[in-house]
């Protein structure tokens, strides 16, 4: 399923089957699931995509073959043989050697390549990957249930890393990310308050199931200070809002990679040192953490499952709210 222009629906097309260079893996996609930064992609909300572009960043699929001048000692680890399962993130490769490289921020690197923007993804029989940037997934899940995790699961867990050890933590927007989240904030003995758009009591209903102490609209007030909140919703105006709900020394951290303006706000809510931070990307390191965490807590998924050659209803349906899980695509279900 082919982007070759934003703004357009995705087409279906064949294209020839991608050959791994050195250091790169063919994998045969089993599934793919849908994030909202395709979304932003598919609306022209992110500037320079590549084009034409398969969309994509969530891939589970199975080693097919691995890059011919690539020796096992040459791949980190050596971690990948034939047949093996694989997750394919967002983060499709870096220079080693920029300055944030090398002090362990590889998720900033100047020269970054991301997996279905950059690079060609997911939505699609076939891709390739360079095999350092892939994960060995938990053996708990299946191919639909665990391709969710590689970036609702991943940068959401980067974004609540950046809440320290906050006790009382606020999420906004409770989505495919926020979902995730919660159940590792539950597990670590969090109290989650979670905020969704004013009057959505069946989300809130939802979100105080997962073990949320609190739940209310976005223009509701906590009853009790925050120590941190993260904001996964891409609205602007939820900043000013989360800021005001922080303790002093607090922490607002937005979680997505696109937002509509933030409007502003007097400087008495910033003061106290509170802090606005936002999360990029992430790094192999966060993976690991994430993967060995997971299966733990253990963190559940929900899905709703579609052909990949009906990508486009599955956008469709994500931009208009109307999905009950996250649209995972079946590429080559096992
Ligand atoms: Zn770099
Ligand atoms: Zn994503």
């Amino acid at each position: 399923m082919v982007l070759n222009e934003p703004k357009r629906p995705l087409e279906l097309c064949d294209v020839p089957k991608p050959k791994p260079g050195r250091g790169q893996l063919l994998v045969r996609v089993s599934t793919c699931a849908v994030c909202r930064t395709d979304l932003h992609v598919v609306d022209g909300e992110l500037p320079d995509p590549k084009l034409p572009l398969i969309l994509g960043h969530q891939i589970v699929g199975r080693v097919e073959e691995i890059g011919e001048e690539n020796s096992r000692f040459e791949i980190r680890d050596s971690k990948f043989a034939v047949g093996d399962r694989v997750g394919i993130p967002w983060l499709g490769w870096t220079d080693g050697d920029c300055i944030y490289c090398r002090s362990g921020r590889e998720n900033l690197c100047d020269n970054a390549r991301f997996t279905g923007y950059t690079i060609d993804g997911g939505y699609a029989e076939f891709t390739v990957a360079d095999a350092r940037y892939c994960f060995h997934l938990p053996e708990r899940y299946d191919d639909v249930e665990v391709a969710p995790l590689l970036c609702a699961g991943l940068i959401g867990y980067r974004s609540y890393r950046k809440t320290g050890d906050a006790r009382r933590l606020g999420i906004y927007g409770f989505g495919n990310a926020a979902h995730l989240i919660a159940q590792i904030a539950s597990y670590e003995g969090r109290e989650l308050f979670v905020f969704t758009r004013p009057g959505d009591k069946a989300t809130q209903q939802a979100a105080k199931e997962l073990g949320a102490v609190w739940a209310g609209g976005s223009d509701e007030m906590p009853p009790e200070k925050l120590d941190a909140a993260i904001i996964f919703a891409s609205v602007g105006p939820l900043v000013p809002a989360a800021l005001r709900a922080l303790a002093k020394g607090g922490i607002v951290v937005c979680g997505g990679i696109h937002m509509t303006d933030i409007p502003s706000f007097p400087y008495a809510d910033l003061w106290e040192e509170r802090v606005i931070t936002s999360v990029a990307n992430l790094t192999r390191r966060d993976g690991d953490e994430f993967f060995e965490i997971a299966p733990r807590v253990p963190v559940r998924t929900h899905t709703e499952t579609f052909a990949l050659e009906e990508a486009n209803t599955g956008l469709d349906r994500f931009r208009a709210g109307e999905l009950k899980g996250t649209a995972v695509l079946l590429v080559n279900p096992k």
